[in-house]
């Protein structure tokens, strides 16, 4: 059966969350407007052959400027599909107040297919485009990694920017999530799983929402299956894993899925798959399921789609046995199946919220950029010696002395990593409440997805209230 559009989809979650608000049709029609999109199509030698390569970049929402968002290597993209995931990107940095416009870019091609090599000549290429429509810059479009790409093509980007435009004092800030090395900022790589994990923790450690599902408080013993073990599923695996206590009992990959009842250790599924010409099937102890949608049915506490959109559909929502979605990648829900969900008592919480662990981190690395300077540089050291100063005190004033291991914890001064971490926790605590009360206090609103909504509308519209555009 066919169904509506990721855009569409996206876009009718939009309308049915507005009307839960007061906000003015006219400013809601500005909200949810594309304002940009720039769509080009360039030729790449490509051994003795030029391909004429298709790409897009997509800036939803000029009303906070830079605009920021990922850049996605995928065969499927195309202008509805980033223009979608644009408009997340508007409504996720509105819900976590990081104070950007939501943006999207993709080029249309499998980036399996090409070597190194080639990949960098398309990225560079692509880059040029965007320098020469200015849709690319610090206080312009400030793009980071998707499906697809990682810290190896944006450290392409900034070579490429920075090649044109020299003497930029900022430049480095033209793009997030580079490697440590190259101005990124340590715990950007992990960040969307990491924050996927603080999401889930609070909803788990909220008694009415586990009443409401019939689960016990707390994530430890949860049983989670992950659809994807790309950048996002795997550190949302190894993180909730390790810090969580849950137990993966199904893991889903392009080339299948596998169950094992007592638990998937990811970081040994990860090597395994390495060394097994990139197939998670026949890992030790595993049971091999009839295909890779076959883990989405399995019995579950929480499911965790982080691979692409469309994944849970009419089709196979009635098939699903978990109490809870976290929506760990963009879109995996069409709009028409969850109602399905709804119906089945299933909790999901919304992409929009819960994946914005990594904007959130880029966030920080763009601060760090223009600042010019590793965060906990100036406060490291001073905070060290005062705790070595308090201890010290303590332990004349006592007689005793404690060991070296605790005193290196007491007396730790933050690094960059510690930093970032603390800051994104308390981003997702927060606005997992902000969410939460609107829910908890609203029945009308009826799904987290609405409430999520209604939470980064009221903001976004408050911003245009405040330019003075609408009254
Ligand atoms: P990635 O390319 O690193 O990994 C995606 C993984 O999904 C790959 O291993 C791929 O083989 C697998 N996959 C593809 N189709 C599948 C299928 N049908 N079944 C099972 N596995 C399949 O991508 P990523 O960066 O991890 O992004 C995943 C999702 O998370 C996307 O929706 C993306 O938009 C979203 N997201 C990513 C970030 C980020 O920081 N990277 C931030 C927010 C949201």
């Amino acid at each position: 059966m066919s169904e509506i559009s990721f855009l569409d989809s996206v876009n009718r979650n939009f309308d049915r969350a507005a009307s839960f608000t007061k906000i003015p049709k006219g400013i809601l029609e500005m909200i949810k407007a594309c304002n940009a999109v720039y769509e080009i199509q360039f030729p790449v030698r490509i051994g003795s052959e030029v391909h004429v390569i298709k790409a897009f970049r997509a800036q939803h929402s000029h009303h906070r400027l830079p605009t920021k968002g990922g850049i996605r290597y995928s065969k499927m993209v195309n202008k509805d599909e980033v223009e979608a995931l644009a408009a997340l990107m508007t409504y996720k940095c509105a819900i976590v107040d990081v104070p950007f416009g939501g943006a999207k870019g993709g080029v249309a091609i499998n980036p399996w297919q090409y070597t190194e090599e080639q990949l960098e000549k398309i990225t560079r290429r692509y880059t040029t485009e965007l320098i020469r429509k200015n849709f690319i810059g610090p206080g312009i479009d400030v793009p980071a990694p998707d499906y697809g790409t990682g810290s190896r093509e944006m450290a392409w980007i900034l070579d490429t920017y920075v090649t044109f435009k020299g003497g930029e004092i900022d430049a480095a800030g033209c793009v997030t999530g580079k490697p440590v090395s190259q101005n990124g900022i340590s715990g950007r790589t992990e960040a969307t799983g990491r924050g996927v994990f603080y999401g889930l923790r609070e909803l788990c450690e909220t008694p009415d929402a586990m009443a409401k599902v019939g689960l016990t408080t707390g994530l430890k013993n949860k049983k989670v299956v992950i659809q994807g073990l790309g950048n996002v599923g795997q550190h949302t695996g190894l993180i909730m894993q390790k810090e969580g206590g849950i137990k993966v009992i199904g893991v889903a990959e392009y080339e299948g899925s596998i169950y094992k009842e007592d638990g998937i250790d990811i970081e040994s599924l990860i090597e395994f798959r390495k060394s097994n010409n990139n197939s998670i099937l026949g890992f030790p102890g595993s049971t091999t399921l009839s295909d890779r949608m076959a883990a989405l049915e399995l019995e579950c506490d929480i499911l965790i789609p982080a691979a692409l959109e469309n994944q849970i559909t009419i089709d196979n929502a009635h098939k699903l046995k978990c109490k809870i979605i976290g929506e760990a990648a963009n879109g995996p829900i069409t709009a028409e199946s969850e109602e399905i969900l709804a119906s089945k008592g299933i909790l999901v919480v919304p992409d929009m919220y819960l994946n914005a662990g990594g904007v959130t981190v880029s966030y920080f690395e763009w601060l760090k950029n223009l600042s010019h300077m590793r965060f906990g540089r100036m406060e490291k050291r001073f905070d060290s010696n005062a705790y070595q100063r308090l201890v010290a005190t303590v332990e004349d004033l006592s007689g005793k002395k404690i060991s070296d291991t605790e005193r290196a914890v007491l007396t730790h001064g933050a690094d960059e990593v510690d930093l970032v971490r603390s800051g994104l926790e308390e981003t997702m605590v927060n606005s997992f409440q902000q969410i939460w009360k609107v829910y908890s206090t609203r029945p009308e609103v009826q799904t987290l997805r609405n409430a999520a909504f209604i939470v980064a509308l009221e903001k976004i519209s408050n911003d245009y209230a405040n330019l003075g555009i609408f009254p």
